[in-house]
C-alpha cells in the first residue's frame, strides 16, 4: 500500500506493530468508541491498558521523559497510522493537548513540576488542557490576551475567561497563559502557569463545536478563572516567557496534527477508491466516471506531497534545524489537502458519506477545525511569505535547505 511503502524504512517494523494493534483492537471498536458513553469510557481504559502493556505508549516523548519516542521522523510514520481513527491517539497516550503539555513540562518544568504533573501524565493516570485562547480577543494574535495573573505573596491570583480549552472536562490540570508583566513588550507580557482543575474559582463548561459536545477528552471548553490562587512555584519556565514556550509547544504540535491528518487523508482516500470501484451508476462503476478519476488523481498527488513535506520537516527537526517555515507551510497546505480529500470521499459516497454509518461524516467535521486551530491558515501563509520576502529583500534567494 502506498502509505506504507513511502514510510521511512527503519520504523516500518514498529509501525507494523501499531497497525496490527489498530486492526485488532481499534477499528473493530470504532463505532462503540464514537458513542462517547459510559461503555466507550470503559473500553478506552481497557484499550489504553492493553496498548501500554504492549509498549505502544507515548511515542511522541523520548524515554527520558517517560515515553517510547525515537524522534520526529519515527513519530511521523507511527502517527499516520494512529491518526486514521480519532480515538487512537488517546489509546496510545499521545493525544493533543497532553502531548504538547508533556513536551513543555519536560523541557521547562522543575523537578517538582515533573514529579507532580509530567510523570502521571505520561503514565496515563491524568489528563490536562492548554488554556490560551479567549473568546473576547483574537486567538490568532495572542499578544492581546486579557487573562491576568498577579503575584500576591507566594500565590498567583488568576482572573479571566478562556475557551477552546480542549479536553478540560475531567482533566486534572491546565496550563494557563496569563498576563503577568503588563508593562513589558507584547511578546514578553505573558507567562504560563499550571492550574489544578479543582482549584476554587475554576469553572469548566463544554461548548458544542459543529453540533458536537464531546465528552471528557473530546470536549472543547470555556474555562472561567475567578480569583484562582495557585502557589508561585506553579509558574512554568520564566516570568514573561509564556509566548516563547507556546512557540516551542505549538511548533511540534502543528506537525503532530499534520501527521494525524495524513492518516485521515489516507483512510478517506482508501474509502473513496473502494466505493468508486464497487458503486454502480449510469451503466458502470463510479470509478469509470472521469470526474471521479480526477478526484482520485488529485487526492493521490495532495497526499503524496503532504507526506513528503511532513517527512522532510520531521528530518529537519530531528537534525536540530530551523523548521518554522516548513511547519507553517505544511500546516495550511495539509489542512486544505485534508479538507479536499475528505470532501471528495464524502461526495463519492453520496448520502452515505454524511451518515454515522461511515467514518467520513465525523472526519468531515474534524477537517474543518484544521484550518483554524493552532493558527488559522491565513496566519501561517503570512508567516511563510514574510520570511521568504524578507530573505529576498535582504538580497538573498529563498530555497528549502
Ligand atoms: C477544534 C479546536 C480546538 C482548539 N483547541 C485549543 C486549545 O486546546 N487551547 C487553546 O488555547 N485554543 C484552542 N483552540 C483555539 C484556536 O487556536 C483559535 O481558534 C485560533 O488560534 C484562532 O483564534 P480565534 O478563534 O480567536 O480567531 P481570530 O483570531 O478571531 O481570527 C478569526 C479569523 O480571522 C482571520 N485572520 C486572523 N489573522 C489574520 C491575518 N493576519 N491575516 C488574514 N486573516 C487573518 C482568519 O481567517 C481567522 O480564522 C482550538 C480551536 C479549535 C477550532
Amino acid at each position: 500500500m502506498a502509505a506504507t511503502s513511502s514510510a521511512p524504512a527503519p520504523y516500518e517494523e514498529l509501525r507494523g506493530q501499531y497497525r496490527s494493534f489498530m486492526d485488532e483492537h481499534v477499528y473493530p471498536n470504532e463505532e462503540a468508541l464514537s458513542r462517547e458513553d459510559d461503555g466507550a469510557s470503559v473500553l478506552i481504559e481497557a484499550l489504553r491498558a492493553r496498548a501500554k502493556r504492549a509498549g505502544l505508549w507515548a511515542p511522541h516523548l523520548p524515554p527520558e521523559a517517560g515515553g517510547t519516542g525515537q524522534g520526529f521522523l519515527a513519530y511521523a510514520s507511527l502517527n499516520e497510522e494512529i491518526g486514521r481513527v480519532p480515538w487512537a491517539q488517546l489509546i496510545f497516550n499521545c493525544q493533543a493537548p497532553d502531548a504538547g503539555n508533556g513536551e513543555i513540562l519536560h523541557i521547562f518544568g522543575t523537578d517538582d513540576q515533573k514529579t507532580r504533573w509530567l510523570v502521571p501524565l505520561v503514565q496515563g493516570d491524568i489528563r490536562s488542557f492548554f488554556s490560551m485562547t479567549e473568546p473576547d480577543v483574537s486567538g490568532a494574535d495572542p499578544t492581546g490576551l486579557q487573562t491576568t495573573a498577579v503575584l500576591e505573596g507566594g500565590t498567583w491570583v488568576i482572573n479571566g475567561r478562556k475557551w477552546f480549552s480542549s479536553g478540560a472536562e475531567g482533566a486534572a490540570f491546565g496550563i494557563v497563559m496569563a498576563v503577568t508583566e503588563p508593562q513589558a513588550p507584547p511578546h514578553r507580557r505573558m507567562s504560563q502557569i499550571i492550574v489544578p482543575a479543582d482549584s476554587p474559582g475554576v469553572e469548566i463548561e463544554p461548548v458544542a463545536v459543529l453540533g458536537h459536545r464531546g465528552r471528557g477528552w473530546s470536549t472543547h471548553c470555556e474555562v472561567r478563572y475567578e480569583n484562582v490562587a495557585v502557589p508561585a512555584g506553579n509558574l512554568l519556565g520564566e516570568r514573561g516567557a509564556g509566548f516563547r514556550i507556546a512557540q516551542v509547544r505549538l511548533g511540534p504540535g502543528r506537525i503532530h496534527h499534520v501527521m494525524r491528518w495524513l492518516g485521515q487523508m489516507q483512510r478517506a482516500f482508501e474509502l473513496m477508491c473502494g466505493r468508486a470501484l464497487e458503486r454502480q451508476a449510469f451503466g458502470g462503476p463510479l470509478a469509470e466516471k472521469e470526474t471521479v478519476q480526477d478526484w482520485v488523481a488529485d487526492s493521490a498527488a495532495e497526499i503524496h506531497a503532504c507526506r513528503l513535506m511532513t517527512y522532510d520537516a520531521a528530518r529537519k527537526i530531528d537534525r536540530g534545524l530551523d523548521a518554522r517555515v516548513d511547519i507553517s507551510l505544511l500546516k495550511f497546505y495539509a489542512a486544505t489537502a485534508l479538507s479536499n480529500v475528505v470532501d471528495r470521499a464524502v461526495q463519492v459516497h453520496g448520502g452515505l458519506g454524511l451518515t454515522d454509518r461511515s467514518p467520513l461524516s465525523y472526519m468531515y467535521t474534524l477537517a474543518r477545525g484544521a484550518h483554524i486551530y493552532d493558527g488559522p491558515d491565513e496566519v501561517h501563509r503570512m508567516v511563510v511569505s514574510r520570511r521568504i520576502l524578507k530573505e529576498f529583500a535582504d538580497g538573498g534567494r529563498w530555497t528549502f535547505g
